[in-house]
């Protein structure tokens, strides 16, 4: 059984059945996400397995022992939540000592182990543990959080959307440094976010959560390029989805609006049947490249300059496709209405739930 044993949850909230047939093992040290959109059951999964709500059925077991008759504070897991949880009268030192305390750690243990967690939160006690948190930024503030939840040393760290009141450089600057902290510690992570750059960035696995249900649990790689749902295809990333017919599984051969494409894989459909197709942007090339075996007349429409890449919609072969180019100084994106040549590999398209 896996250290950290997800099996058949259920939860309703009145007539409102909020998590459906939850399961998802955990391994020691593992960091998964929960990824979805806001109100798809992600709080409710990471209270559940914290004990502030009881699952209407299923199991919650750590290391084989079931956590769900246990109060919260006998589980053994530390929580960091989205808003800034910290008690506004305590300073940073008597935070983070506050669950050592309730725990009865004697005061020089605890003392040895809040300077401990401040200097691995790059907070350092001379400096800052006598502060109170109004007089720390967002940022900082979080880390005490996180220092306080990882202080009476738990065996599984819940974060529930800890970094969404931060602002995008500091939300990317401390996401690394959660994410180095908690392999330094080896600590078994569930991490709760609806951002899907910030759960494919930091996982070693993620769960795309839908209504209540996992979609998909997977590798960031996987959820990325083999996405089991429209729901996850749609959610994760950008695509231009398109419908297209098999001609030969074996060979894996389809046709899409007049264009035959090898994906150069089997498919597990019978020829005759409609699949959803998929492209990402960056596997759509401006121009012609080698390897790209497909290549096509089209018509620039929108050109949106995002800096690092150009992101160009172009119509070809009466269909709309998406492309990412990536910024050159000495080359203009471009002009709507210009016509361009598109180049992209069957081998690129994705095959949504094969
Ligand atoms: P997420 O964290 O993914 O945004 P939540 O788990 O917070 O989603 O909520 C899922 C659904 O359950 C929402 O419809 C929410 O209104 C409902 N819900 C959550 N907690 C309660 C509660 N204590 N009582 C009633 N409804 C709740
Ligand atoms: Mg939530």
């Amino acid at each position: 059984m896996a250290y950290l044993d997800i099996s058949h949850l259920e939860k309703s909230f009145g007539v409102n059945h909020v998590v459906k047939d939850f399961s998802l093992p955990i391994e020691k040290g593992e960091f998964v996400s929960l990824l979805g959109p806001s109100g798809c059951g992600k709080t409710t999964v990471l209270r559940m397995v914290a004990g502030f709500e009881s699952p209407d059925r299923g199991a919650i077991r750590l290391e084989g022992k079931d956590m769900v008759p246990l109060r919260p504070n006998q589980r053994n897991v530390g929580m960091v939540f989205q808003a800034y949880a910290l008690f506004p009268n305590l300073t940073v030192a008597q935070n983070v000592g506050f669950g050592l305390r309730i725990a009865g750690v004697d005061s020089a243990e605890s003392k040895a182990r809040v300077a401990q967690m401040l200097d691995l939160i790059g907070l350092p006690m001379a400096e800052y543990g006598d502060r109170y948190p109004f007089q720390l930024s967002g940022g900082q503030q979080q880390r005490v959080a996180l220092a306080r939840a990882l202080a009476p040393r738990p065996r599984v760290l819940l974060l529930d959307e800890p970094l969404s009141a931060l602002d995008a450089k500091v939300r990317v600057r401390l996401r690394g440094e959660i994410r180095e902290i908690q392999r330094q510690l080896g600590i078994t992570t569930i991490f709760v976010t609806h951002d899907q750059e910030e759960a494919l960035s930091i996982s070693d696995r993620v769960v795309v959560m839908n209504a209540g249900i996992a979609d998909q649990v997977g590798t960031p790689f996987e959820i990325y390029n083999r996405p089991a749902t429209p729901f996850v295809a749609s959610f994760v990333g950008t695509l231009t989805p398109f419908e297209a017919r098999v001609l030969d599984p074996a060979t894996g051969t389809v046709t899409s609006g007049g264009l035959t494409l090898n994906l150069g894989r089997p498919l597990p459909s019978q020829a005759g049947a409609t699949v959803p197709i998929a492209l990402r942007p960056e596997a759509v090339q401006l121009g012609r490249a080698s390897g790209r075996e497909i290549v096509l007349p089209a018509t620039a429409h929108s050109v949106e300059f995002m800096g690092s890449v150009i992101r160009v919609r172009a119509e070809a072969a009466g269909q709309t496709f998406l492309l990412d180019t990536f910024n050159r100084p000495d080359s203009p994106p471009p002009q709507p209405g210009e016509p361009v040549e598109i180049s992209f590999s069957g081998r690129d398209v994705i095959v949504i739930g094969a």
